[in-house]
């Protein structure tokens, strides 16, 4: 049998490069480990042997039960603000960083653990983790990744073997979570806090190598960084809107430097779409809606060049001027990702008569792009369906889709214009029907599915997950049998609510 050092080969750049930002620390000790889910794909994006992994020394080595040789495990410090306020030490109060590995490709990936014992951050909290919300982030990260979005992503979830007290006494389990690093915000405003210069400095050329190597050789590197996260963070929440996900908790330590999406809480995929939905059941002033998104990136964006202007320019005030620019950026770049990706979804492409991408006033395709949200808030749509069904009236079936409104009028005044802008051809609306099933899906983590295969599973029943898995993984081919996981909730249902910190 391979010892751990070999089934989990990890580095620990981390710990050489960001001195003051850690604690070093090691997880709790877990008598009876049994694995529940293992991402066999990921491993062997990870070179990692999923076979070796699925034994007693693999799950020792995946839960930090032992060191391997190189590795230097850790509890990171970080900072944020949360619904507004400034939490000066959070950090990882039940996680820790094991290490970084080279996937196959030879880009670095963090090996880290969620549920993993109480560490110098903990606050008070147990450092643990219920089996039921590491599914979910298991299954919800997974999901997102299918879509093609940046996300971290779940290696495994391990049953500890612990039962752990909530509401009642629940089966503990530790999440194994990889992602291109897990800097964030929060990382940056800790590091400025502490007034330490040369901290931030470090930490910022930790970042630049580790996301965007290139900004090391301009003229203002730390500026190149900021560009750099502005533009991926504007690029993933449009992602975020055009699926419809709410992300549930944009506190700025949950918003990261690669621009991965990060911590699956009280997270949910519309189904009736609104711009103030809300799932989170401690978002009372719905800070975190979906249609609120956007500008609250912004916001956190705004913290993080706060955190930084002391590496942007000597001079505050140029400092400020050059951040603030590129801020401004934002906008630009969410419209462009958002404008782009809508155009996508509604099966046209650039070139269309008249342009869609950038339509302007008189243009079909312009109005028809601008008037779609609108549409669907008013008319409290299916988001997913919606996408979904509009390729089979490019086909020629309109039914299907119009009976998501109530008024199905609306809908058709608004496909006039939008239809317009296809291809008139045949052959032409086939490929661009085919086309829009390839990037709108037809299986997302329903919440009302999700929550009743998390409970199954919590009882130890795991075939619902395994089917919702297949499901969201493959989220764009529609399959027999797995129809139940594409029906949003029935109308009577109440509105849901998910939990953070859970
Ligand atoms: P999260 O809501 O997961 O983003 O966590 C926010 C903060 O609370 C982080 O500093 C976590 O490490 C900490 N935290 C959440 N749950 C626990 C727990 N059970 N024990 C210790 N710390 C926790
Ligand atoms: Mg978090």
């Amino acid at each position: 049998m391979p010892a751990e050092s070999s089934i989990l080969p990890l580095e620990s750049h981390y710990a050489r490069d960001l001195h003051g930002l850690y604690a070093p620390w090691q997880a709790a000790r877990f008598p009876a480990p049994s694995l529940r889910l293992l991402n066999a794909p990921l491993a062997l994006e990870l070179g990692l042997d999923a076979q070796a992994l699925d034994s007693a020394p693999g799950l020792s080595a995946l839960l930090g039960q032992v060191v391997p040789e190189g590795a230097r495990p850790l509890a990171m410090a970080y900072a944020g603000h949360q619904f507004g306020g400034y939490s000066p030490r959070l950090g990882d109060g039940r996680a820790l960083l094991l290490g970084e590995l080279p996937d196959r490709r030879g880009r670095l990936r963090d090996v880290h653990l969620k549920g993993s014992g109480a560490t110098p951050f903990a606050r008070g909290g147990d450092g643990k983790a219920a089996i039921g919300p590491m599914l979910r982030e298991y299954v919800v990260s997974e999901a997102m990744h299918a879509l093609g979005i940046p996300t971290t992503r779940a290696l495994a979830v391990v049953a500890t073997g612990e039962e752990i007290v909530r509401e009642g006494r629940l089966p503990g389990a530790v999440l194994v979570r990889v992602a291109s690093s897990h800097l964030r915000v929060g990382t940056f405003e800790y590091a400025a806090a502490t007034g330490d210069a040369d901290l931030l400095q470090r930490l910022a050329r930790h970042a630049i190598a580790r996301h965007c190597p290139d900004a090391a050789r301009t003229e203002r590197p730390a500026l190149a960084l900021y560009e750099h996260v502005v533009a991926v963070q504007a690029e993933l929440v449009a992602r975020w809107m055009l699926v419809g996900f709410v992300h549930g908790v944009m506190n700025t330590d949950n918003t990261t430097i690669s621009g991965e999406t990060i911590d699956y809480g009280p997270c949910a995929f519309l189904d009736r779409h609104g711009t103030q939905s809300v799932f989170s059941s401690i978002d009372h002033a719905g800070r975190y809606a979906y249609g609120n998104q956007p500008r609250i990136a912004q916001w956190n964006l705004a913290r993080f060049a706060e955190a930084i202007l002391s590496l942007v320019d000597p001079d505050p005030e140029r400092a400020v001027a050059l951040a603030s620019d590129a801020l401004e950026g934002f906008v630009g770049r969410f419209e462009r990702a958002w404008r782009g990706g809508l155009a996508g979804k509604l099966g046209l492409v650039e070139g269309d008569e008249p342009t869609a991408v950038e339509a302007d006033e008189g243009g079909l395709a312009g109005p028809s792009l601008d008037a779609l949200p609108g549409l669907l808030a008013t008319h409290r749509v299916d988001h997913t369906l919606f996408f979904r069904r509009l390729s089979l009236a490019v086909r020629g079936d309109d039914e299907p889709v119009r009976a998501l409104f109530e008024e199905p009028e609306a809908f058709d005044a608004w496909a006039s214009g939008w239809r317009a802008a296809l291809p008139s051809d045949e052959v032409g609306r086939q490929q661009r029907a085919e086309g829009m099933d390839r990037i709108n899906p037809i299986y997302v983590p329903r919440n009302h599915r999700l929550e009743e295969a998390l409970a199954l599973a919590t009882q130890g029943d795991d075939a619902l997950l395994h089917a919702l898995l297949d499901a969201v993984t493959r989220p764009f081919v529609e399959r027999p049998g797995l129809q139940h996981f594409a029906e949003p909730a029935p109308p009577d249902a109440p509105p849901h609510r998910t939990f953070c910190g859970t």
